[in-house]
């Protein structure tokens, strides 16, 4: 029994071209025959010419048209190359070393050598390097070194309907490029039909609309609300895998924890089902390993179904061919900036209308197909909007006002947004930046400002490397700074979880898990940086190795920059300073068990059932986080333990302690009433800088 409308009757016919697609098709046709199917090849002639005579094009197609793995191809065969390289910016790592992979493949070259990419601290690129896929902020932070871009002769701007931060960044920045650089050549491809906007930006930029190949897509709505999306999903692929025709299912969670639940889900209930046909289940989410992200794309065998449980990164970013029936939970992960805590946090909200339309689309590109969606009719009307609201708008800009202002952009308010971010998330910025030293009064770049801008990280966590240098404890905080880079340490396996949990506990030290990462590096590098050692203790050596690297690489910006490497030895309190003197905006006060509440704003924060702190019997007065991250409740992402008075010494512009004779607690307590009146300062401090107009 289903949860749909029989015969809703949402239908997407956006070409009525005859159907000829077919799910073997790139099983039984040579690369070059299937890029010359691809619609854009149709397109070739007239693209080239208009690019020839336009500096600026902006070219629109339907997803698997062929935009980004072709353009910079034919860009090449053009003879573009020879003046420089050809590059292409993405807003998310994984499409840029899988797209950089199969243009490799299609060329016929090995991938970092005429084809290659750069994602943070990753750069697979060499000396022949023509075409050069990057995320969008690799491209942003060459601006730096090389304002005019000279090294590139064409720039593809690919998935601009993303809106990225980095992106619209870019657009700013390169739209100034363009005038000072007449053979500079600047695509922007979206994948939506809004391209006006784009065009109008660059003064009214010619417009390329690539002919689609779409086939039509029953859209079924949920009945009533879905209470369970997980559960929903799961139920849904089963039935489409074991009663309806053949062709591959995609489903659309928001993030990875919902994928891997989902996977896990159906599987178990696949085996319950007697002699069930076989079913291909691949995850696909940015922190997947690189090996088996590129699974998505292999062929199932004869037989046998492929079923991709995705994020939004197969909405646009990923092609998949041969899907034909597509589940969308409704939902996706958006950074969005908590006033709150005064920090961005990554949460689930709904998708827009946009988003379901192009997820939807994606069970039409090689033949008729449907999509379920895991919502009603009413709620995608009256919930959704339109359009995702661009990052620019919602999100700290900590990032990109430490990087214009250093590219002497001074009047961060004059600068050419597509989008200008509201002005209030401009200011709250420019606070956290002149907070941590960055900035003067004067909205100037101080000489620490100038320095963080170096490192490609978090202003925060670049200031807490930096501090490490004069608090003569780089050696150490080097370690933990790379240990924060990478996204998971420790794994836990399905069955295993008690043996993963009391082994991760022996790492543990108790007054902070930042230092807790820095051990398990530290007791890493003991054994020889050994990956059996790592797989032992239930600790991913691929991540493990990625610290490694990241730590050289961070390592060669503090020699350029002749910040020196010290260790603090066993002084390691000094350590716990450092992080303080980096994390205090992101301070808490304990409240009960485990529960704290964040001093500046009251919001609870939990301290995470993994936390080294977390049940030790040794509960800190005040702690500092990373960051806070909300799933069932707020919890504190890395944590560790400060004393009160180092919050009031380096956080003077929120904190103070009334000296006192009485005990340490209470001259806490006294913090604590002494921050309405700091709370106070801030919203004067903030006037202040709007008065003076630093932007
Ligand atoms: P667009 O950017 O217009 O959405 P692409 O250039 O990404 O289109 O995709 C064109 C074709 O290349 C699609 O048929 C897609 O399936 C194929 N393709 C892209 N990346 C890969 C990959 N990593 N492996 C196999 N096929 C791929
Ligand atoms: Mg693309």
């Amino acid at each position: 029994e289903t949860n749909f409308k029989a015969n809703s009757q949402f239908k997407v016919h956006l070409d009525k071209q005859k159907a000829e697609g077919s799910s073997n098709f790139s099983r039984t046709k040579s690369i070059k025959e299937q890029r010359e199917y691809l619609p854009i090849y149709a397109s070739r002639a007239d693209l080239c010419q208009l690019i020839r005579e336009n500096s600026v094009v902006v070219i629109v197609g339907e997803t698997g048209s062929g935009k980004t793995t072709q353009l910079v191809q034919y860009l090449m065969e053009e003879g573009y190359g020879e003046r420089g390289m050809i590059g292409c910016t993405q807003p998310r790592r994984v499409a840029a070393m899988s797209v950089a992979k199969r243009v490799s493949d299609e060329i016929g070259v090995e991938l970092g050598q005429e084809v290659g990419y750069a994602i943070r601290f990753e750069d697979c690129t060499s000396k022949k390097t023509v075409i050069k896929y990057m995320t969008d902020g690799i491209l942003l932070r060459e601006t730096l070194r090389e304002s005019d871009v000279d090294h590139y002769s064409c720039i593809v701007m690919d998935e601009a309907h993303e809106r990225s931060l980095n992106t619209d960044v870019l657009f700013g920045i390169l739209r100034d490029v363009v005038a000072r650089r007449n053979d500079l050549k600047l695509i922007v491809t979206s994948a939506t039909m809004d391209a006006g906007k784009f065009s109008d930006f660059f003064g009214g930029v010619p417009i390329y609309n690539i002919p689609g190949r779409t086939f039509p897509v029953d859209v079924l709505w949920a009945k009533s609300t879905v209470e369970d999306y997980v559960e929903s999903a799961v139920k849904q692929a089963l039935q489409v895998h074991l009663s309806m025709d053949e062709g591959d299912i995609l489903i659309f969670m928001p993030g990875q924890e919902a994928i891997e639940v989902t996977c896990d889900e159906i599987r178990t209930r696949l085996d319950e089902v007697d002699e069930s046909p076989a079913l291909a289940l691949l995850p696909i989410y940015s922190q997947l390993p690189s090996d088996l992200q590129s699974k998505i794309f292999e062929k199932a065998p004869e037989g046998c179904r492929k079923c991709v449980v995705a994020t939004n990164i197969a909405e646009t970013s990923l092609t998949l061919d041969g899907i034909k029936y597509v589940i969308d939970a409704g939902y996706c992960k958006l950074k969005v900036f908590n006033p709150k805590i005064g920090m961005d946090s990554l949460q689930v909200y709904p998708i827009s209308q946009a988003n379901a339309n192009q997820r939807s689309g994606r069970a039409g590109r090689t033949g008729a197909g449907t999509a379920f969606r895991l919502y009603t009719l009413s709620q995608y009307k009256s919930e959704m909007l339109l359009t995702t609201v661009p990052e620019i708008q919602r999100t700290n800009l900590s990032n990109v006002v430490l990087l214009l202002k250093s590219l002497n952009v001074d009047d961060l308010l004059k600068f050419h947004f597509m989008d200008p971010p509201p002005q209030d998330n401009m200011l709250n910025s420019m606070y956290s930046l002149w907070i941590l030293n960055a900035m003067d009064n004067t909205g100037k770049l101080t000489d620490k400002g100038r320095l963080m801008v170096e490192f490609p990280m978090d202003p925060a966590m670049s200031k807490m490397l930096i501090t490490s240098c004069d608090m003569n404890c780089s050696e150490e905080m080097l370690t933990i700074v790379s240990m924060l880079s990478v996204p998971t340490i420790f794994f836990r396996p399905r069955g295993r979880e008690e043996d993963a949990d009391t082994m991760r506990e022996k790492f543990n030290v108790p007054e902070s898990d930042h230092m807790t990462y820095l051990n398990v590096y530290t007791q890493w590098k003991k054994n020889g940086y050994k990956d059996s050692w790592a797989t032992k203790h239930f600790i991913h050596a691929k991540a493990m190795r990625k610290v490694r690297e990241v730590r050289s690489q961070l390592k060669e910006i503090m020699d350029s920059q002749k910040l020196k490497l010290v260790s603090c030895g066993a002084a390691w309190d000094i350590v716990r300073k450092c992080i303080c003197a980096a994390y205090f905006h992101a301070a808490a006060k304990l409240k009960g068990l485990s529960e704290y509440v964040n001093i500046r704003t009251g919001m609870p924060c939990h301290l995470h059932p993994t936390s080294a702190l977390y049940g030790m019997g040794y509960a800190s007065d005040y702690v500092v986080y990373h960051e806070l991250i909300m799933t069932s409740k707020e919890f504190m992402h890395v944590a560790t333990a400060v004393e009160g008075e180092w919050l009031a010494e380096l956080g003077p512009m929120f904190y103070s302690i009334k000296k006192s004779s009485k005990s340490r607690r209470e001259a806490a307590d006294k913090t604590m009433s002494n921050l309405e009146a700091m709370d106070a300062q801030f919203h004067k401090d903030k006037e202040l800088m709007e008065k003076r107009r630093i932007a």
